[in-house]
């Protein structure tokens, strides 16, 4: 990226993922967001587009591509439905990239290539029933055994638990710190679904992403190998923040791609649907909210590229991804909200998409970190109070 202008293989890419959802997926999502169902053969197609490793070096089976490709991607499938973009959030940005940086050479072959290549689907582990923007909070223990670890606990809300054949799964490793709240006793390991002991399910009750899965993980002294150790021991809180700094961008491309897809949409119906006279786009407050739409989509696209921007060129980005995610997703409950109501009772339908958009947005405002944590962080950096400290594995520049 130069300036302000995308590549030409970003141009390419865009157009590619665009046409992709639009053709082979927005013709059928509303029937799969009635029936709750997660298509899982819309995985060996993202995998075919190289979207499953996009931002992963082709010596790791990837498309090669650079963090932006990754942005670009989420933003176009957002665009058509929230639960395609969710599946690179927790797979290409959440477990790939984490792997990327933290992996070893074993674990990189064994796990991150077969993910990259589309053969291998991965997923993000840290929510649990009683405890998740207080990561200290959760419960679940690895206790050391003969070959490496007995885990045992319970994950929630966990996207693609029903789906995912590895999990980065996060547990407290030194009791004594668990009972201080000492975030230095947690650690990170991957899970095969394999493994004795592991089982999951599917969340039948959720109201939004619909067409997405999320369910719950049990892990009932699952014997994890030592060798699947992610990072050193100890080092599980730095790595699950890390992966959110990777999960958080693609969760602001995306909501990105939700402002844009409400803004079209409500254009569209205000230009066809007649009120007093006139078409709806007459009156000036449906303007007004089609105008806070576009301010909201520029400011939130120019948000996301930077965050991309800092993570091709090698540089910290933690406050600048947080501040894109944090603005574009409660942008985008403003945009879907106003979406509904430029569509009036129709809006209240699912005969149109803003009626999904609408409840697909509430997701991301709550994920990978609320609201509220958020403003927290953005002004504890303002304030001087919160200050990125080096960690041990960043991720790889991505220089053309
Ligand atoms: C659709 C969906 C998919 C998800 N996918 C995943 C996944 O793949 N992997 C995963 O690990 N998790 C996942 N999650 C879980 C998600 O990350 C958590 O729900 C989120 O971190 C918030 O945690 P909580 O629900 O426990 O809310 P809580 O932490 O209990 O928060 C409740 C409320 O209290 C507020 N609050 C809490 N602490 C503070 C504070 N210090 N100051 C001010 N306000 C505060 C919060 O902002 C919020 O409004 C998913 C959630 C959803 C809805």
């Amino acid at each position: 990226m130069i300036g302000f202008d995308l590549s030409d293989d970003h141009k390419l890419l865009e157009r590619t993922v665009a046409e992709w959802a639009a053709r082979d997926v927005a013709p059928r999502i509303r029937e799969l967001d009635r029936a709750h169902t997660f298509d899982r053969s819309l995985l060996p197609q993202l995998a075919e587009l190289g979207l499953l490793g996009v931002s992963i070096p082709e010596k790791y089976g990837g498309a090669g591509m650079d963090y932006l490709s990754l942005g670009i991607a989420c933003e176009s499938l957002e665009y058509v439905d929230t639960s395609l973009r969710v599946i690179l959030s927790v797979h290409a940005g959440l477990n790939c990239l984490t792997l990327l940086s933290w992996g070893t050479e074993a674990q990189k072959q064994r796990y991150l290539v077969p993910q990259a290549q589309g053969k291998r689907i991965g997923t993000y582990a840290l929510t649990e029933p009683a405890a998740g923007s207080d990561v200290r909070g959760i419960q679940s223990i690895a206790v050391a055994s003969a070959g490496g670890f007995r885990i045992s606990g319970e994950k929630m809300w966990i996207s693609l638990a029903d789906v995912a054949d590895h999990f980065l799964i996060f547990a407290w490793t030194d009791l004594e710190k668990k009972r201080q709240r000492d975030p230095s006793g947690l650690s990170a390991f991957i899970v095969e679904r394999s493994f004795p002991g592991f089982s999951s399910g599917t969340l039948t009750h959720k109201w939004g992403i619909l067409a997405g899965n999320t369910g719950f993980l049990k892990l009932d002294n699952v014997e994890v190998p030592r060798e699947n150790l992610l990072g050193e021991e100890g080092e599980g809180f730095k790595i699950a923040m890390f992966a959110l700094d990777q999960g958080r961008f693609t969760v602001a491309a995306g909501a990105t791609g939700l402002i844009r897809a409400c803004r079209d949409a409500s254009a569209r119906y205000a230009l066809e649907r007649k009120a007093f006279g006139v078409e709806i786009a007459q009156h000036q407050l449906v303007k007004e909210m089609i105008a806070r739409m576009e301010s909201d989509y520029q400011a939130s696209r120019l948000l996301w590229l930077r965050a991309g921007w800092l993570k091709n060129t090698g540089q910290r980005n933690t406050r600048e991804t947080g501040l894109a995610k944090w603005f574009a997703t409660v942008a985008s409950e403003r945009a879907a909200g106003d979406a509904v109501e430029i569509h009036g009772a129709n809006g209240y339908s699912d005969e149109y998409p803003v009626g999904r958009f609408y409840r697909n947005c509430k997701g991301a405002v709550i994920y990978e970190g609320t609201r509220e944590i958020h403003a927290l962080m953005q002004a504890d950096y303002v304030l001087g109070y919160r200050v990125d400290r080096p960690i041990r594995c960043e991720l790889p520049p991505h220089h053309e």
